[in-house]
């Protein structure tokens, strides 16, 4: 579904990504991991368009992200992303939030997208507050609606940038258990997270990432118990 090849990144003349690849496949969860500062948010960035690239090819669906002739209005429809710091409207309602990019963006029947609205919102426990203002929310339950915002696009891939990292413990684990609910539902994913008991329940491969490299990608079970290099050892003892 998605292939990075020899991605170079640099912002001004420092290199921020030198040389990563990767081939996602439909259904398959990688979680990235890494110290602070390795290239992990840009890394996601740069398949979203939000960053130009200054070497490699990145291709979605068969077709590059790389160049000027990109359409990505309507890439991005396809790549659902979620940041730390929810990205609600302040002055929408839940459900017109949720509804604006269906119906503004791809045209579709209102009817219709109420309807999958309800049903995400269930999922996600919160049918009873798509008439709410973020305001009257709490962080995780912003957060899960920020997914459902993104699911309502009907996404072939979801990118997420640490989104438990700005709430209260609590409120995490309702966001990570949404979170592997599409995982089993079969979602293909990309997840930044610190959260290591759940990048290692949800991760079909890790991605481990220093200084811009790609230091490792193994198999959860091999990565945790038995990583190959230094760096991920050093990077794991930290939350030991
Ligand atoms: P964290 O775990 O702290 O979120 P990260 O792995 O997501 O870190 P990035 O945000 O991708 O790291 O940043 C990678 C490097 O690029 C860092 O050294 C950062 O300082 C630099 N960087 C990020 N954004 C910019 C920017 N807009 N302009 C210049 N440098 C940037
Ligand atoms: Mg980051």
């Amino acid at each position: 579904l998605l292939e990075i090849k020899d991605l170079h990144k640099e912002y001004d003349t420092r290199t921020v990504l030198d040389g990563i690849h990767l081939r996602v496949h439909k259904g398959e969860v990688i979680v990235v991991l890494g110290p602070s500062g390795c290239g992990k948010s840009t890394l996601l960035r740069c398949l979203n368009g939000l960053e130009s690239i200054q070497g490699g090819d990145i291709q979605f669906d068969g077709e590059s992200l790389v160049g000027s002739n990109v359409d990505w209005q309507k890439t991005r429809q396809k790549i659902g992303m979620v940041f730390q710091n929810y990205d609600l409207f302040p002055h929408m309602t839940v459900i017109e939030n949720i509804l604006l990019g269906p119906i503004k963006v791809q045209k579709r029947e209102k009817k219709e997208v109420m309807e999958q609205a309800a049903q995400l919102l269930e999922k996600v426990g919160l049918s009873d507050r798509k008439d709410s203002y973020p305001r009257q929310l709490s962080g995780g339950q912003k957060q899960r609606i920020a997914i459902v915002r993104a699911l309502c696009m009907n996404p072939e891939i979801m990118l997420f940038d640490e989104v438990t990292a700005a709430l209260d413990p609590e409120m995490v684990r309702e966001v990570l258990d949404v979170i592997l609910g599409l995982a089993k539902q079969g979602m293909t994913m990309m997840i930044v997270t610190h959260e290591m008991g759940f990048a290692q329940a949800v991760a079909d491969r890790i991605l481990f990432i220093d200084e811009g490299r790609v230091c490792e990608i193994s198999e959860p079970k091999e990565f945790f118990t038995n990583p190959k290099t230094e760096r991920a050892q050093q990077f794991l003892n930290i939350f030991q």
